[in-house]
């Protein structure tokens, strides 16, 4: 669909980002590279009720959320009393699906010029995702993660059975420290944020609670976002490479620092109806096993990944959506290649249009004086240009694991697929294109080039995958004909 308004696409190959990672269907427990201690820690109120083993005993509200205290309501109301985080966490909120997603907003890049050091931890890469539902019981809240892997109606009796063998692993059991107005329980969370929680941890490896602490906490009606800064000595990484920001070389690991970032997000309480995924359209999809058939068996379920775009007029052919698909340019995308990152976003709307939505894709700016506005908030879909010599890009995006609803989308341009993209057109079409013959080619030939894999990238974010069988339908000769490829383009997507 977008072949036509992108004709230097007919010059360029697919498959040079590396693809989005496969969505996660089943929440399982990272343990990946934990070290020794790392399974062992639990967070608790404070490190001697660790486990909940201690009887809590509530204080005064008063007593806790002090007068000191700096707090911030929506979802939860958060509070800062002094080095601890609050969260208090409403009754209406308890036992909801949520979603947690972590990533760096600061992380120590490897060295480019070291072996293995081109892919790094780079602002906005994430490093845990995690459904998660706190339940209270007695004076104590567990923290849950829930699992959509196997499922059933729950109209069903078989979903009695669903839920018996879907028992979720407890993340941490927190005393509540007080209760607020309309019985809302209050829970130190701190050490979510800076122990070895595996689920949690942004440094595979054993931090250091001295050097790690919380350095900022929003709230916001649908979530709620913890930033902390993260000390500690990441695990060897399987096969001894180099990799992650830190102990690089010889000699003992050396200590990581991580700016860290969470994200915690109610999903929607009304489900998006999700469409099953077709072997023939090649989406990203997520997979569930559903046990609520008359078919005499279990059914294997994939329901591709997409953006929920409802019409603002149900009845008009063409409308606008509820809720546009908001693409922000990364502020630290070097000048002049803004508005070609722009106009790749804007190049999708074509495609929107011809399934009945007006401006469903739109390109904004970050806003400049929002001191709460981050680009690691789930609810912000941002292209960034990342400090990396390595010649790529990639599209990766989070969805609802219960029913593949895109809610947030993460281009990440590497700064040398300029590189690239330079040493193809210049081998594919330099004979053709006299602007090519000379180095470095002008910013619009550059801007145009990355325009196509921008485009290409924001395809993956949208749940798309590489269309490879789609460009095996396009007869070699054909494409070989200059008009025919002006007609066609060299694919027929250009994913
Ligand atoms: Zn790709």
């Amino acid at each position: 669909m977008l072949n036509k308004t992108i004709a230097l696409s007919a010059l360029l190959l697919v498959g040079a980002c590396s693809r989005a990672p496969e969505p996660k269907t089943v929440p399982t427990p990272q343990r990946n590279g934990q070290g020794p201690s790392g399974d062992n820690t639990r967070a608790g109120g404070d490190s001697g009720r660790a486990g909940g083993n201690a009887p809590a005993q509530p204080r005064p509200y008063n007593r806790v959320i002090t007068r000191d205290a700096k707090t911030r309501r929506g979802m939860f109301a958060v509070h800062r009393v002094n080095d601890k985080l609050y969260f208090e966490i409403p009754k209406n909120e308890l036992n909801k699906d949520m979603l947690m997603v972590g990533r760096f907003t600061r992380a120590a890049a490897a060295n480019p010029r070291l072996p293995g050091g081109q892919f790094g931890n780079y602002g906005g890469d994430q490093f845990t995702e995690r459904t998660l539902r706190w339940d209270r019981s007695g004076n104590r809240i567990i923290l849950r993660s829930p699992s959509f892997a196997i499922v059933a109606d729950s109209t069903n009796p078989v979903y009695r059975a669903v839920q018996a063998a879907n028992y979720p692993p407890v993340i941490a059991v927190l005393n509540v420290e007080a209760y607020g107005p309309d019985s809302a329980a209050v829970v130190d969370v701190t050490r979510l944020y800076t122990t070895s929680v595996p689920e949690f941890a942004a440094i595979r490896g054993t931090l250091d609670e001295r050097r790690s602490f919380v350095e900022n906490a929003l709230a916001f009606p649908d979530n709620v976002e913890v930033e902390a800064t993260q000390t500690g000595t990441p695990s060897p990484a399987p096969g001894g490479a180099g990799g992650g920001g830190g102990g690089q070389g010889q000699g003992p690991q050396a200590a990581q620092s991580v700016l860290a970032h969470w994200s915690l997000v109610r999903l929607p309480e009304r489900p998006m109806v999700p469409r099953r995924w077709d072997e023939r359209v090649g989406y990203f999809s997520i997979a569930q096993v559903d046990f609520g058939t008359s078919e005499q068996r279990s059914a294997d379920r994939s329901y591709i990944s997409r953006y929920r775009l409802e019409k603002k007029d149900p009845s008009a052919a063409l409308s606008e959506p509820v809720k546009p698909i908001v693409y922000y340019v990364d502020p630290a995308t070097p000048e002049q290649w803004k508005p070609w990152i722009r106009k790749a976003i804007l190049d999708w709307q074509p495609a929107f249009e011809a399934a009945g939505f007006k401006n469903a894709i739109i390109a904004m700016d970050p806003p400049a004086n929002d001191p709460d506005w981050s680009a690691e908030d789930i609810r912000h879909t941002v292209i960034r240009w990342l400090p990396s010599t390595i010649e790529n890009a990639q599209g990766p995006h989070v969805s609802d694991p219960r029913t593949g609803e895109i809610l947030n989308g993460s281009v990440r341009m590497f700064h040398n697929v300029l590189n690239l993209q330079r040493d193809w057109y210049f081998t594919q079409a330099s004979p053709l294109d006299p602007r090519a013959r000379t180095l470095p080619f002008p910013d619009s030939l550059m801007g145009r080039l990355l325009e196509f894999v921008v485009a290409h990238e924001i395809g993956h974010t949208l749940g798309l995958r590489h269309d490879q069988i789609g460009s095996s339908t396009y007869p070699a000769d054909s494409v070989r004909s200059a008009s025919w490829v002006h007609r066609m383009g060299h694919a027929p997507s250009i994913m």
